[in-house]
């Protein structure tokens, strides 16, 4: 007998029979003697739907009320897995965030988990019920409902994992692993049987959404093993932990792509200590989080600078960027339309070349570099958001990547 976490994202809920083919799975799991605490996220696009709808009523809303609202959506999917296990004679109770005990900081929409308290859980869990428990939310001290940024379930079940100390953690999703590259982008993308938790970070926070990324920076720091699998067959995954027994001379891992960016230009800005201090420290107090900065410095007393947000931020960034530049000068220009692309792999540390090969790559298709960084173990570029598709597909086959498998 084992205890088990399972996480089930959204498509795997999305409607009443797959709640269904959820609930059979559990069942057969909780037949073979486990116990089972599963983490459920809303149907696939209700939180996408209650965003919108929060904007129809208020351009900017206010960060409190979008958790207060985006909570609903995993609370109407746990009810109804518990009662669909309870339909096929399972015992199920469904838990909140806050009944399950999982506190949070007050960084609303994008909450950190500060502590579990998992007794009240536990004790249901050894009395033979299943757990169905609402991903992605918890509660701060003073009994605010929090939201953990978008794919939180993943956190939810990370997170619970290490405090009940589960024996396996599973995530549920709808492809059957880790791939070299998206797979419904990339007809040729390999899965991969193991992937090291380094690795998935950098695919994860460079836009492979398969995993969120700070569930990865949460296994990683307590050492919680999982596996990413399809909740639609029965096919091993991906496990995800420390240490991986790599092929020699992989050098790239994965192509990543992200499409939810924008671009910022901050043009003719005062070219003199303190003005990038002031522009990033309004980002920061806005909750910003902002990457691939570049400056470039003009003539007359005056300088470019360039980053990229996330394009749900970009409004936010608009309204911060306001005040500072009328102190610093220059304006701001905002371009929705690019994509980061990017290749991840630990091998990079000690190969070299890899530039060159991906630049040539994406000059074969065409497309521009605005923007480029790099890491020890990744390489992003900035490209036209409608060129990032066959970009991916060029980059990975430049990489031979589809003999990874
Ligand atoms: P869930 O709702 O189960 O959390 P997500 O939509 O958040 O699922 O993540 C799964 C999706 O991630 C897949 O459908 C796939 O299109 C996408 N994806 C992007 N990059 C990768 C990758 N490298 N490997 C697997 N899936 C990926
Ligand atoms: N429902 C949330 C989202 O869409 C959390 C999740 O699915 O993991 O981001
Ligand atoms: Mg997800």
């Amino acid at each position: 007998m084992a205890r088990i976490v399972q996480k089930y994202g959204g498509t795997s809920v999305g409607d009443v029979d797959r709640i269904k083919n959820v609930a059979g799975r559990i069942k057969a799991m909780r037949d073979a003697g486990h116990e089972l605490v599963v983490v459920v996220s809303a149907r696939a696009g209700v939180t996408n739907e209650l965003i919108a709808r929060a904007k129809q009523v208020c351009p900017l809303p206010s960060d409190r009320e979008l958790d207060q609202l985006l909570a609903i959506g995993e609370q109407e999917t746990i009810a109804l897995t518990a009662m669909a296990l309870h339909g096929i004679g399972v015992e199920a109770v469904s838990y909140t965030g806050a009944q399950a005990g999982i506190f949070t900081d007050k960084a609303h929409t994008k909450a950190k988990i500060k502590t579990i308290n998992p007794k009240p859980l536990l004790e249901d869990l050894k009395s033979g019920k299943v757990i169905i428990v609402a991903g992605f939310q918890g509660i701060d001290d003073e009994g605010q409902i929090t939201t953990l940024g978008r794919g939180g379930s993943d956190l939810t079940a990370i997170a619970l994992a290490a405090a009940i100390q589960a024996d396996k953690c599973e995530i549920y999703t709808d492809v059957d692993g880790v791939y070299t590259a998206d797979p419904r982008v990339v007809k040729e993308a390999q899965k991969l049987s193991e992937i090291s938790y380094d690795e998935m970070l950098e695919l994860a926070s460079l836009g492979s959404k398969v995993m969120q990324t700070r569930s990865v920076e949460f296994a990683a720091k307590y050492n919680v093993v999982f596996e990413v699998r399809s909740s639609f067959n029965t096919n091993p995954g991906t496990i995800v932990k420390q240490e991986v027994a790599y092929m020699e001379k992989v050098v790239v891992r994965g192509v990543a792509v992200d499409k939810d960016q924008a671009k910022v230009v901050v043009s003719n800005v005062l070219d003199k200590p303190g003005t990038a201090a002031r522009v990033f420290r309004v980002l920061a107090e806005a909750n910003i989080n902002v990457d691939m900065i570049v400056q470039n410095v003009g003539r007359g007393g005056v300088a470019n600078l360039t980053f990229t947000v996330p394009l749900s931020e970009k409004d936010k960034a608009v309204k911060a960027l306001g005040p500072a530049l009328q102190e610093v000068g220059g304006e701001a220009a905002f371009d929705e339309k690019i994509a980061k692309l990017s290749v991840v792999g630990v091998g990079m540390k000690t190969h070299s070349g890899v530039a060159a090969t991906l630049f040539e790559a994406l000059a074969k298709t065409g497309a521009n570099l605005e923007l480029i960084s790099t890491s020890e173990i990744k390489i992003s570029v900035v490209i036209a958001k409608d060129k990032a598709d066959a970009a991916a597909r060029a980059v990975h086959a430049a990489f031979q990547l589809e003999k990874l498998g």
